[in-house]
């Protein structure tokens, strides 16, 4: 992967990444027909990353469709799939990673030990070997996206990552490899998420700028929601990922929630 990004950044080639876990959709998509249009050539990874998982279960269980994954990478233009293996991305006596500090912390970070340790350091081995221009992530995932950041600033990384919206089923529904798992009884629940965001949404829009009431009534929509159990709902400053009180600049309301076993996370700006 490295000799053939070093021959085409000696061209004089942009490079742009895609990271994926796989099991690809239109939200994978979207960052791929986004970094085909920026970039000369196209790299996409496909790599379900042992070390941000917290469960065991869940690894095992994570939708894997690497066939299917390949054509569509074919379709959207993708010129190299770089998928390496677990074993040689770790190999016997690996014990180094690189970790972020206190954005690590809240939201996703309080409820999954070592999540954003796994993501980090395997961003920065993908970055180290596929040495690409830019590398292009979803808001999907808010934290991950402001803390990859966060690592290539602190760690003078060359790379500039790009952000990109959330892209979703017609009936506002975030797409998610993990949403696979859901029930059809679950898959209806599953609104209650975008429901919530777009309460808080319409109500900083007519003005409301306090945190609690904004929280309170987005968190409305998950309590009515039979079987939904909520582990998080908060907004925090879009840059720091601190607690906001008050939306007095830019703030992300971001959630997880569970429905049965499947956990979605969600998230918008409230600007
Ligand atoms: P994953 O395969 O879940 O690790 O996701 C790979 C990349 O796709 C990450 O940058 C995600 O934020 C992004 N992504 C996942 N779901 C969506 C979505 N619905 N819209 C846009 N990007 C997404």
């Amino acid at each position: 992967m490295r000799t053939f990004s070093q021959k085409a950044r000696k061209e004089g080639k942009r490079i742009g990444l895609v990271p994926t876990m796989g099991a690809l959709h239109a939200g994978h998509l979207s960052l791929m027909d986004y970094t085909r249009s920026e970039c000369d050539l196209l790299v996409a990874s496909i790599f379900v990353n042992p070390l941000q998982f917290d469960r065991e279960d869940d690894l095992a269980g994570y939708p894997r469709t690497f066939e299917k994954d390949l054509e569509l990478c074919t379709a959207h233009g993708v010129d190299v799939v770089f998928a390496p293996r677990p074993e040689n991305m770790y190999p016997d006596g690996f014990q180094t990673s690189v970790s972020v500090g206190d954005m690590t912390k809240g939201l996703c970070g309080a409820g999954r030990t070592g999540h954003f340790q796994g993501v980090t350091t395997v961003v920065m081995k993908l970055f180290n070997t596929v040495l690409s221009d830019i590398a292009v992530f979803g808001e999907k995932d808010f934290q991950q996206l402001k803390v990859i950041q966060r690592m290539v600033r602190d760690l003078d990384m060359l790379v500039e990552v790009v952000g990109r919206p959330t892209v979703r089923e017609n009936d506002g529904l975030a797409l998610s490899s993990r949403n696979k798992h859901l029930s059809p009884e679950e898959r209806k629940k599953a609104l209650c998420l975008s429901r919530a965001l777009d309460r808080a949404c319409s109500l900083a829009a007519e003005g409301v700028v306090d945190s609690p009431t904004l929280i309170a009534k987005a968190s409305e929509e998950i309590q009515k929601t039979n079987g939904a159990k909520m582990e998080y709902l908060e907004i925090v400053d879009s840059d720091s990922l601190k607690p906001l009180d008050k939306i007095t600049k830019p703030a992300r309301m971001c959630l997880a929630v569970w429905l049965g076993e499947t956990r979605l996370i969600d998230n918008a700006s409230l600007n």
